[in-house]
């Protein structure tokens, strides 16, 4: 089968590649690809530059949707034929604190698909059945793909940070992860400002149709300002960053209003100096959020379903796995919000 393969690390490193198709073994479930996005961290793959662990030569692609082709021995609830998603945790220690809470997104041993094992961009994925997420009937393969980033969303806003009806939420970068904390933070009744950068308008422009009450260009208006006009708003209670930038986080925490909560999600490059004062005299509450677990999979797919959160929309590109080093340039340039590409279809 075709499969796009990370075969040595570092820079580069990538093609598409026959290999075997991978059989199910015990409790496993072998999925044909319908769709499979691309992620951020997946140029992180691409550059040789990612904390996640990685064992090459692997199939890269964690964010996915398809139809079960085959299931190992013990699968019972997963039936040939079932349409699904699944979720990108693939080996779990199961003794750990945080695998025995729930939290395996945080085990120190957890290994991934689309990292340590071979993922989606291929014909055919096998993934442990636990993983697997049924879907309802309405949800199509595009929205089922994208559950891996919305679910990364509810966790981290619905789950660690907490929202209130007519609460100001700001929420810096308006890529995938602000798209999705966008529509999370509107679900909730919140009043939206979301901010980009010149190269960004599209992504603006995006945000404005998905229900967003204000956005700024930083290169064009003095945010500070502009927020700081507006009678609706006095201050911000909550900041989502989800760019990984200083500046960003700079402005974000100089706007949030005392004892307001602050949820880092952006993955900065390298280390950042950012005055953390504010956080002790303004008495800020901050967390940080990291991929995902069962609860959030089970509400993002649910919202999707109520037509709460629209995933589909965010998709710019369909591309067929030979096109994968342009579906990597389009979206690394910030020309294509989301990119998508459909394995096992001739387009
Ligand atoms: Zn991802
Ligand atoms: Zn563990």
């Amino acid at each position: 089968m075709k499969a796009v393969v990370k075969y040595e690390w570092g820079e580069g490193n990538i093609e598409l590649r026959d290999i075997p198709e991978p059989a199910p073994g015990p409790e496993e479930v072998k999925i044909k690809v319908d769709t499979a996005g691309i992620c951020g961290s997946d140029l992180h793959i691409l550059h040789g530059d990612i904390q996640i662990p990685t064992r090459t030569p692997f199939v890269i692609g964690h964010e996915f949707s398809g139809i079960v082709t085959e299931v190992g021995e013990g699968v019972e609830r997963i039936k040939e034929g079932s349409r699904v998603t699944a979720e990108n945790s693939r080996y779990v220690c199961n003794c750990c604190r945080y695998c025995r809470t729930g939290n395996y997104n945080l085990c120190p041993e957890r290994l991934a698909t689309g990292y340590a094992f071979d993922g989606a961009f291929a014909e055919y994925c096998v993934v442990p059945r636990e993983r697997v997420h049924l879907l309802p009937d309405n949800v199509d393969f595009t929205t089922a793909a994208l559950s891996d980033p919305s679910a990364c969303i509810y966790h981290a806003v619905q789950e660690l940070t907490g929202i209130s009806a007519g609460e100001t939420v700001l929420i810096t970068g308006p890529g995938p992860m602000g798209l999705f904390s966008l529509q999370y933070a509107k679900a909730n009744g919140a009043y939206v400002i979301i901010s980009g950068r010149e190269n960004d308008n599209e992504r603006l422009q995006l945000a404005e149709e998905l229900g967003a009450d204000m956005i700024v260009n930083v290169d064009q208006d003095n945010i500070v300002e502009k927020i700081q006009k507006t009678d609706e708003v006095e201050t911000v209670d909550v900041l989502l960053e989800c760019s990984g930038s200083q500046p960003a986080l700079e402005t974000g925490l100089e706007l949030l209003r005392k004892q307001g909560k602050y949820t880092q999600i952006g993955i900065f490059g390298g280390p950042v100096t950012v005055d953390l004062n504010a956080l002790v005299y303004k008495e800020i509450k901050a967390t940080g959020s990291f991929s995902q677990k069962y609860s959030a999979w089970r509400e993002a797919i649910k919202l999707a379903s109520l037509g709460k959160i629209n995933a589909s929309k965010l998709v710019t590109h369909i591309l067929p796995l030979e096109e994968w080093e342009k579906g990597f340039r389009v979206f690394e340039s910030g020309v294509a919000i989301k990119v998508v590409f459909r394995p096992n279809e001739n387009l």
